[in-house]
């Protein structure tokens, strides 16, 4: 069985996330728009599977979590508080001839040097000495600091005042809320909120399919707690993260935990832990998991006069919590998720090309079809089963087209793990067949417990 040892690996799962309804370029019809991206059918259920499983461990499993949604546009003093107009910033070395831009980080990483630490002054004086060219051969200019947010302008007078930014991260919405929530729930500390929803970077090189994009989903935890106690938080997210992941079914043995170093955290950061992951273009971040100090309260009290203290009832002292922050993409998932599970083996003499999903990731548990798809009797039974199913099941497809083993071969490649075939024995015994993903094997089942014994398999019970 191959199993990720193939280096076209990227191209074969973009090309099969195309053919088969995950994922497709942004804009295609126009030339596309660099760095965006469109989730289809199949790419919604995945992405959905993938935070319904988030917010359930992390949220309503719990009782110290609190859910928010707020909005992508802020107050621009949010961004100037929080240091991202003057810090958000990615060096950016531009062609001289062609006027491409490049992550000055990126290019020399790309020819061999170790950019640990390095600012963008000793990048470009690298850049100088070694006469360091563009990859297509040519002079390079001065390395500069690109701002990466969006800007946007809202309402209909165009001034300073109408200046906004699509925010680069959901967190600065947790910490603007920080005190709605104590305020209306009263929590003790230790206690988190957290927040599935879009954020926004104008990266200077999206590559990489899903990887590295300008518009991204991610799912953020703001977890408060009294700052004595922060390195204990600290690794238990760590674990609780790691658990997560291979909850969901990405390879472990491909993910590691990296520890970042003083020169290479970000601006509010004294401890990250980044949780790499071996893509088929290098081993590079999946998820964060940081201790941002009381930087962003601190910060937004002082901005804003709004007391963002938290008064400890039994002490009666007041104080600013300090925080741990896990912070996943949810498109970075999707993809180490995508090259997890894609599989080649041996199947009836012919290559098969099938994705290993765990069940509840599976955007799919089960399809259903009718033997042939020219027997009325046959259709009409088909169609009692998969109602059936789908009742109980919302995740069950209907599939009549093409052959038997044309089915089996697209439900492969979806990841759907079980498929139930209705034939003509149907009709005199309700019994069914039921096919796995990974064996190929095959039973019959009475129709009466099909569905349980469906749901038992995917629960993984
Ligand atoms: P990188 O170093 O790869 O640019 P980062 O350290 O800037 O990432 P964070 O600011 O820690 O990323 O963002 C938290 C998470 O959001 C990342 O771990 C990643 O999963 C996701 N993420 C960040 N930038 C992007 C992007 N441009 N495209 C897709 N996902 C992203």
């Amino acid at each position: 069985m191959i199993n990720n040892i193939d280096n076209n690996l990227l191209d074969k799962i973009v090309s099969l996330a195309k053919r088969r309804g995950f994922v497709y370029q942004g804009s295609e019809i126009y030339g596309g728009l660099a760095g965006t991206w469109d989730y289809g059918p199949l790419g919604v259920a995945l992405k959905n599977n993938i935070k319904h499983s988030w917010w359930n461990k992390f949220v309503d499993s719990r009782e110290d979590m609190y859910g928010l949604d707020s909005a992508i546009l802020m107050n621009q003093r949010v961004w100037e508080t929080s240091g991202h107009v003057g810090g958000f910033n990615d060096p950016l070395v531009e062609d001289l001839k062609t006027n491409k831009r490049y992550r000055a980080d990126h290019l020399l990483e790309d020819g061999g040097v170790d950019v640990t630490n390095m600012s963008a002054e000793d990048m470009d004086a690298h850049i100088k000495e070694k006469k360091v060219l563009s990859p297509d051969g040519n002079p390079l200019g001065d390395v500069k600091q690109f701002n990466m947010m969006l800007k946007t302008e809202m309402g209909a007078v165009q001034d300073s005042a109408s200046i906004s930014y699509l925010r680069p991260e959901t967190a600065q919405g947790i910490f603007v809320n920080f005190k709605n929530i104590v305020d209306s729930f009263h929590p003790k500390l230790p206690f988190g909120i957290a927040q599935i929803g879009k954020a926004f970077r104008n990266e200077i090189t999206p590559r990489d399919f899903i990887f590295r994009v300008r518009e991204f989903e991610q799912m953020e935890i703001e977890y408060f707690v009294r700052e004595s106690d922060w390195e204990k938080h600290f690794e238990y997210f760590k674990d609780e993260m790691l658990e997560w992941m291979d909850e969901i079914g990405l390879d472990m043995n491909k993910v590691h935990d990296v520890e970042i170093g003083d020169g290479d955290r970000a601006h509010y950061s004294k401890r990250t832990v980044d949780f790499e992951f071996e893509y088929p273009f290098g081993q590079k971040e999946l998820y964060g998991l940081a201790y941002r100090t009381n930087y962003d309260l601190t910060k937004h009290d002082e901005a804003t006069g709004a007391k963002l203290g938290y008064l400890d009832q039994e002490t009666n002292e007041r104080f600013i919590p300090h925080v741990i922050e896990p912070s996943l993409g949810v498109d970075r998932t999707v993809l180490a998720l995508l090259l997890s599970a894609y599989t080649e083996d041996e199947m009836g003499g012919e290559t098969r090309v099938f994705l290993k999903f765990k069940p509840s990731i599976a955007p799919y548990k089960v399809a259903v079809f009718p033997l042939l798809k020219n027997k009325p009797e046959l259709i009409e039974k088909a169609r009692e089963v998969y109602g059936k199913i789908k009742a109980e099941i919302p995740q069950t497809l209907w599939d009549d087209n093409g052959n038997i083993g044309k089915r089996y071969r697209r439900q492969d490649e979806i990841g759907t793990p079980l498929c139930v075939t209705v034939d003509f024995d149907s009709l005199e015994d309700d019994t069914v067949t039921l096919r796995d993903r990974d064996t190929g094997k095959q039973e019959r089942i009475a129709l009466d417990t099909i569905t349980d014994h469906i749901k038992k398999i995917v629960s993984g019970s």
